[in-house]
């Protein structure tokens, strides 16, 4: 039996535009994404039976053939040909539904290692293409880059030179359908006049482009986002932004100690979930 330990981060948008609506009832999205060091751990092991076996245990998270991770590593025997077994201990650090991309990171994760294990030589190129199918954040997290994500998040080109960043994230605890955020989203005519910089010297450049066409929905549904938000900035955040579909915000410092500080502050009454993070 071999088992690899492996870490699936998670993501914050420092940028996120819809588009348009697609006739296939996607959306045309322009995002900044970012992957920050929370992590889900991820233990895949290779046994004789073959099967597939998915262990979360976090409230909310399905095991078995409901979990992302299990229909990641499914898509990869289907594809190969190749019938394993194989066991996947899932720890969950990242907040679940809360626009931080953990499930798939975690099926990212699940692709990039069953390949490494099983020595299947599929090609980053052709497990993005697996993994867009799984969900629209997937191809990023095999990327490996802060990127520039546009389509429905697969088109992905690398954004080099952008600072490293210290956030402070601040999860309310309120799960949020992205599929909801999306039934309830206005779109407007409006043409989409800010041009995303290649490159980005320094935070306050970062702070210059945070944008979200989510967030007033989410906002709208549980006020207390835009409540994070000033407080996050009344901490010291140079910027503030809800990440995804929310409803996790994050605020921007420029280094540890401000970033550490703040979480301090916000972490005192005790009912969000508040963690300083590296960007990646
Ligand atoms: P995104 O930012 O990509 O919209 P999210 O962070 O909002 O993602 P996830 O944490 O990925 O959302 O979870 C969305 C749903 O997927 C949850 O309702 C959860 O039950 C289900 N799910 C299935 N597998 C997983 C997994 N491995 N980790 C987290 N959620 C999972």
């Amino acid at each position: 039996m071999r088992t690899v330990k492996l870490q699936a981060p998670a993501k914050v948008n420092y940028r996120l535009d819809v588009l348009r609506k697609r006739p296939d009832g996607y959306h045309d999205l322009r995002m900044v994404m970012q992957r920050i060091d929370l992590c889900d751990e991820i233990a895949i092991t290779l046994h004789d039976q073959p099967g597939i076996q998915v262990t979360c245990g976090r409230e909310g998270v399905p095991d078995g053939p409901g979990n992302i991770a299990w229909r990641a590593a499914d898509a990869l025997f289907k594809i190969s040909g190749k019938q394993a077994g194989v066991s996947i201990a899932i720890t969950k650090q990242i907040p679940v539904a809360a626009g931080l991309g953990g499930g798939s990171s975690d099926a990212a994760t699940v692709l990039m290692g069953v390949n490494d294990l099983l020595q299947l030589g599929l090609s980053e190129e052709r497990l993005m293409e697996i993994g867009v199918k799984l969900g629209a954040d997937v191809p990023f997290f095999i990327f490996k880059k802060t990127a520039l994500a546009e389509g429905i998040g697969e088109k992905l080109s690398p954004l080099d030179g952008l600072p490293a960043a210290w956030l402070v994230l601040v999860n309310p605890n309120v799960p949020v359908s992205t599929a909801w955020v999306y039934q309830n989203l206005q779109l407007t005519t409006r043409q989409n006049e800010y041009n995303i910089p290649r490159f980005c010297g320094s935070i306050a450049e970062i702070c210059a482009m945070l944008s979200n066409d989510l967030e007033a929905v989410t906002i709208r549904r549980f006020p207390v986002i835009q409540e994070i938000k000033e407080r996050l900035l009344s901490v010291g955040a140079s910027g503030a932004l809800m990440s995804g579909s929310g409803p996790t915000v994050f605020g921007v410092f420029a280094d540890e100690v401000a970033a550490r500080n703040a979480a301090a502050v916000l972490s005192r009454a005790g009912e969000w979930f508040v963690t300083a993070v590296k960007t990646l």
